[in-house]
């Protein structure tokens, strides 16, 4: 059992004789036991075993164990959004003082979470462009720097990212490469195949696939060597006195950053996701391999049909001969990229606005990656609080729309689209 559609299918769940053939929700806060003793062993990190869901449950363990094992991860934990796993990436190396280089073309919420929270909290963080030159990125570096963070394919802006390059710069440096692996799903790309260290997820896209349920989650290769730079990471590599003194890459050696993360940020800080919410992506997960490939496919036909409309005036989607990412996808995404596209249209911004609102089966939304086809315009909706300059700065467009296509017939989307085309230029 190692081929990935049975992974998602299996993986993290194997019931014994006379238990649910489904992964049943643990919908239940604590769990019992029979001593004093047994229960002071958990908290002294001296057993494992579930005793309260802040900290772990067995339907969230069963669905991260499944994407950990999508990944090819030694380890994974479920957050209550994509918003949480990438803060608590970071917050599980970086404390006051410190300081993160990032790739500027990722999603409008985590510029603001890098750009704007984590320096309220002491954090700082550098902004650099994915076309930087290595001396330009080495020049970003600084002493206190934890880790370098970049989205696999970017939100809107579809950009592959040049996983193996951005790795080795970071490993450079003595830091881990995080990356945000929303887009792709581990279905069309598994970063740390690559060499990247530590992967996050938006579950609230493609894993959960059905616009139900907002979740994320922190994946952990295993392979950064946390102690050979031990003077950076004191929280990993020297005692923890909440823990009576115990050295997390001494107590749980490889999987020191995913056990910190679990019983140190989501005993501290919460924002752990609920079990119903986990049961979804477990559904979820079941079906990805099959829903990827189509939303890739079917974008691949509408993107199609867009590049050669007279009414577009540029597109990108990574998989179309022409597009400027197109090297990278056919080697980091050889299956393909997943159903985002970004487009501008030559009537500017009221004959986009005009398209939008004369779409019928696409609807305007502010989500990507589900079931239903839906469009966006980020300069309008999401990165509404981004200047005209830090848009451009994260390479999008004021006349960009994006436009998510989900699993209906790739042929109703394309005429949904051309009509309301039609509708715009009349
Ligand atoms: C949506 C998204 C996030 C934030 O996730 P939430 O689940 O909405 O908190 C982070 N990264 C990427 C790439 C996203 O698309």
């Amino acid at each position: 059992m190692s081929k990935i559609d049975t992974l998602c299918i299996h993986a993290g769940y194997t019931p014994g004789k006379g238990e649910p053939r489904q992964l049943p929700i643990v919908q239940s806060t604590t769990f019992k036991y029979e001593t004093s003793d047994q229960m002071g062993r958990l908290f002294d990190l001296e057993d494992s075993g579930y005793f309260y869901t802040r900290l772990q449950n067995p339907t969230n363990d069963a669905v991260a164990a499944r994407i950990a094992a999508l990944e090819g991860g030694i380890g994974a934990v479920l957050t209550s959004s994509g918003q949480a796993a990438n803060l608590f990436a970071c917050l599980n190396i970086c404390q006051a003082g410190d300081h993160i280089v990032s790739l500027n073309n990722i999603y409008g919420g985590t510029v603001n979470l890098l750009g704007v929270s984590l320096p309220k909290m002491g954090i700082e963080v550098t902004f650099i462009g994915a076309d930087a030159t290595d001396e330009e990125i080495d020049k970003a570096f600084r002493p206190e720097t934890k880790l370098l963070f970049g989205e696999t394919l970017s939100n809107p802006g579809v950009e592959v990212l040049d996983i193996e390059r951005f790795a080795r710069i970071a490993h450079e440096h003595g830091v881990p490469l995080v990356v945000d692996n929303t887009f792709p799903t581990p279905i069309h790309l598994r970063p740390f195949e690559w060499g990247a260290d530590i992967v996050t997820h938006s579950t609230t896209k493609y894993i959960d696939g059905h616009g139900v349920s907002v979740g994320g989650c922190i994946v952990d290769s295993g392979n950064f060597d946390w102690n050979a730079h031990a003077d950076k990471y004191p929280g990993l590599c020297t005692p923890d006195e909440s823990y009576h003194g115990l050295v997390y890459t001494e107590k749980f050696g490889k999987a020191a950053f995913i056990t910190k993360a679990v019983t140190h940020l989501m005993r501290d800080l919460g924002s752990i996701q609920s079990p119903q919410n986990a049961f979804y992506l477990n559904l979820g997960l079941q079906t990805l391999h099959l829903r990827i490939k189509r939303h890739t496919e079917s974008a691949l036909k509408v993107a199609t049909f867009l590049s050669s409309h007279p009414a577009v005036a540029w597109i990108n989607f990574p998989e179309l001969p022409g597009d400027s990412q197109h090297e990278k996808q056919l080697k980091y995404l050889p299956d393909g990229s997943c159903g985002v596209m970004c487009l501008g249209l030559k009537g500017g911004r009221e004959f986009e606005n005009k398209f939008m609102d004369a779409l019928r089966l696409v609807t305007i939304e502010t989500h990507v990656a589900d079931c239903h086809s839906c469009i966006l315009h980020p300069a309008s909706h999401t990165h509404r609080q981004l200047s005209d300059e830090q848009l451009r700065a994260a390479g999008i467009a004021p006349d960009l729309i994006r436009l998510s296509i989900g699993l209906e017939d790739p042929d109703d989307i394309i005429e949904d689209i051309s009509n309301a085309l039609d509708i715009a230029s009349a």
